[in-house]
């Protein structure tokens, strides 16, 4: 068993680690405080196509493997977690579109998504239903061409900046089970009566807008089916779950690193009764806690990935990768903390934005509870074989 990355994965590494030192960290803290929106950032991941990493290469996209793909999550994450937002669900639909879109879609849509010339996200949530998504209740009924679409979505990162986003609708409210009334729409939001209404508030995760969308009456041609068939909208928008999963336990595992490199950073310079408190045997275990839970994390994100490079479906193993190393960005940012002593709750220090943007791990793509009942149920099922 060999545990390192080859060279063409450390070489890009690198130069994700360039772009984030030079051009993420030394901005982040001033701009997630005062609201403003990373428009050079954005030029600069378009720059590295980062855009594309789940796009085929036919298509303009990087067509990364699993592994160089959670590095992209992990090192921008280390800088501001924020930014993998910017990228998270974009590269997410893209490779649902790549995996389920006609050709006419694929050749319409991907190019200008891979360059980041078109932005896009990921439209499922509504008020009334997160985890139940077979309980939402935006309808699109079919007038001629064309779907009239009604409904409200929420919590959708990058809506202000999509130009197209996947909206799961019921094409068939009376169908049961449900799933099999459910499309997903390639939705202009250029179309009248799509409305991006309010940005919500949000405690941490800033730097991407997460928003409500008020979708009336909005007109969508029948191409913009995806893959052309009703009543496969949920199990296409399952489908980027797998990759969803293994982007968030990446940006765990940057935002655990991140801790870790705040806490023994400071840990050595902070100097109480004439000593540097990394001297203190409590400072230490606090310090040996986090470095272990974050190599635990960090080899289970690329386990879990280079699982799904050899090919197999991953959803167990993303499942645990997600569930543990979100876990561990919350203690470690927690730790971190208090390692900090007042320092810690100081708008000065790192730590505080970590502290607060590592919860939204233990949420997106599934909660840990559910996360724990997926892994559960493949045990079960027999065809969770761990090893
Ligand atoms: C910052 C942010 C960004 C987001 N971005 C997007 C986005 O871009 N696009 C998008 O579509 N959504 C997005 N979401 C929504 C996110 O996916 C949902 O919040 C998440 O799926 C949970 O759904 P919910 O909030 O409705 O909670 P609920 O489903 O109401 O869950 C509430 C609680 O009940 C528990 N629960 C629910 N069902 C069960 C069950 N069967 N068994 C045991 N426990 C259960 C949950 O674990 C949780 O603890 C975002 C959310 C946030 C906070």
């Amino acid at each position: 068993m060999d545990f390192t990355l080859t060279q063409e994965q450390q070489d890009f590494r690198q130069a994700l680690r360039q772009l984030v030192e030079k051009e993420i960290m030394p901005v982040a803290a001033e701009w997630e405080r005062s609201g403003r929106y990373p428009t050079e950032i954005v030029e600069h991941l378009k720059a590295m196509g980062l855009f594309g990493i789940t796009t085929p290469e036919e298509y303009g996209g990087l067509a990364l493997d699993m592994v160089s793909f959670a590095l992209v999550y992990e090192e921008i994450a280390r800088g501001w977690m924020g930014i993998a937002g910017i990228l998270g669900s974009h590269n997410m639909s893209c490779s649902i579109i790549a995996r389920h879109g006609t050709e006419e879609q694929k050749q319409r849509l991907l190019p200008k998504l891979a360059s980041g010339e078109y932005r896009t996200g990921i439209g499922l949530t509504e008020p009334g239903a997160g985890t139940d998504l077979q309980g939402i209740t935006t309808t699109a009924r079919r007038e001629g061409d064309e779907y009239v679409v009604n409904g409200t979505k929420t919590w959708i990162t990058n809506a202000r900046h999509a130009a197209v986003l996947p909206v799961l609708v019921k094409t068939d409210p009376t169908a049961t089970p449900a799933h099999k009334g459910m499309s997903l729409l390639l939705v202009d939001t250029t179309t009248p009566g799509f409305e991006v209404s309010r940005d919500l508030g949000k405690l941490g995760y800033k730097g991407t807008e997460s928003c409500e969308i008020f979708i009336q009456d909005v007109r969508v041609p029948v191409r913009d089916l995806l893959g052309g068939v009703e009543g496969r909208g949920l199990q296409q928008a399952l489908s980027g779950l797998e990759i969803g999963r293994l982007n968030v336990a990446a940006r765990s595992v940057g935002v655990a690193q991140a801790a870790y490199d705040a806490a023994l950073r400071y840990a050595r310079e902070r100097t109480a009764f004439g000593k540097p408190i990394a001297d203190f045997q409590a400072i230490q275990l606090k310090l040996a806690d986090i470095a272990t839970q974050l190599q635990a994390a960090r080899l289970m994100t690329y386990w879990a990935a280079s699982r799904a490079d050899a090919g197999r479906r991953v959803d167990m193993e993303a499942g645990m990768a997600k569930y543990f190393a979100s876990e561990t960005a919350l203690t470690a940012s927690l730790e971190a903390m208090r390692i900090h002593g007042g320092y810690g709750y100081s708008t000065e220090f790192v730590v505080e934005r970590l502290y607060r943007d590592a919860p939204l791990m233990a949420i997106g793509e599934g909660t840990n509870d559910i996360l724990r009942t997926v892994i559960a149920k493949a045990l079960v099922a027999g065809s969770g074989i761990v090893g």
